[in-house]
């Protein structure tokens, strides 16, 4: 697969044979508290069951699947499940894997990383010194990097979620997926559309820092303010020179949603409360753009991804108890759910 060719629902089905052994098929189950709010049976694809906690196992696994055998290691930047499933993969093959971070990041994901099997190489105080280690790796050391969207194999690999989906539920007709770099987004929309074209493909964000969701209004990658989200997880740039998840999700999502702060902090508390589940806010986004009234459903069955489960625990616990939280320097008002 080279980076020009359009990637096809065969590079999904040749992904899923070759992560077989690493990520789990996890189940799609009906939410009988988000089909009676949503008027739609509703469903939950549980990526958060996924080990390393998040659906990036897949896309990582399948990169390093392809990598030729005299490969000496792999290498990422990031601290967040993206790094995490490198690691396990890669340890999964007995590959050497080298997460390259600055000295700002926080111990607890430093140890997490670690304890998955992955070398830690902290350099400098920013991420853009760790990104020029991981480049200095790979150009001096035979290694490889795995990005974290933006490729073939990875997003081919984070497609697989949708080719289950469809295969578990060919009734399927919107899929909310929560949207960052757009691998997830990229990958799950082109392998159900290929299986149904009338899949209606809702791409979510949170309000402030979506730099997808930017790019696609303008037409072109630009950059947007980082901004601290309860959806962690979907900060960040998509790269101003984005080859492949700026066009697949320009031309694969019908339309994207935003939604803010207090509508992800709700729907914590609904997965919570209501499905006794954890998962971080990225993973709600689904339900917040839902519950919110942010996105009208197409008759017939509506499903969304809980795509990871790795949050910070004083800050669940505080959500989930109705208490306030800080954002950045921002206070985030309290609610007591059912209140
Ligand atoms: C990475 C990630 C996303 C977004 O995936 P992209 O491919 O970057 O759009 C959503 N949720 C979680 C938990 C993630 O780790």
């Amino acid at each position: 697969m080279s980076g020009r060719d359009p990637i096809t629902l065969a590079d999904v089905l040749a992904a899923r044979a070759r992560i077989a052994k690493d990520a789990v098929r996890t189940p799609l189950v009906p939410s009988v508290f988000m089909t009676r709010k949503s008027g739609r049976d509703f469903l939950l694809k549980l990526e958060i069951a996924q080990p390393v906690g998040a659906f990036k196992i897949r896309g990582a696994a399948n990169a390093i699947a392809r990598l030729p055998a005299e490969t000496r290691g792999v290498v990422c930047c990031s601290t967040g499940n993206h790094g995490r499933g490198v690691a396990y993969a890669a340890r999964a093959r007995g590959i050497k894997a080298v997460v390259c971070m600055s000295s700002l990041v926080p111990r607890a994901k430093v140890d997490g990383i670690r304890a998955l099997g992955a070398d830690i190489r902290i350099v400098g105080r920013s991420q853009d010194d760790a990104q020029a280690e991981s480049s200095r790796l790979c150009a001096e050391e035979g290694f490889v990097e795995i990005p974290p969207f933006d490729h073939a194999d990875v997003i081919a690999g984070q497609g697989t979620i949708g080719l289950e989906m469809l295969e578990d539920r060919p009734d399927i007709a919107s899929l909310l997926i929560p949207l960052s770099g757009g691998g997830l987004a990229a990958g799950v929309a082109l392998a159900a559309k290929a299986i149904n074209p009338k899949v209606r493909t809702i791409g979510i964000s949170m309000d402030r820092g979506a730099a997808m969701v930017a790019s696609i209004s303008v037409g072109r990658p630009v950059e947007v303010e980082e901004v601290p989200s309860l959806a962690d997880s979907l900060g960040g740039g998509i790269g101003l020179d984005n080859r492949l998840t700026f066009d697949l999700c320009r031309d694969l999502l019908d339309e994207t949603v935003l939604v803010g702060e207090a509508d992800i902090y709700y729907a914590m508390q609904v997965l919570y409360h209501e499905e006794c589940m954890v998962a971080e806010g990225a993973s709600v986004v689904g339900l917040a753009a839902v519950l919110s009234g942010k996105v009208a459903l197409p008759e017939g069955p509506a499903a969304t991804i809980l795509t990871g489960r790795n949050l910070d625990m004083p800050t669940f616990t505080r959500i989930v108890s109705g208490k306030p939280v800080t954002l950045g320097g921002t206070l985030l008002e309290g609610r007591r759910y059912g209140a």
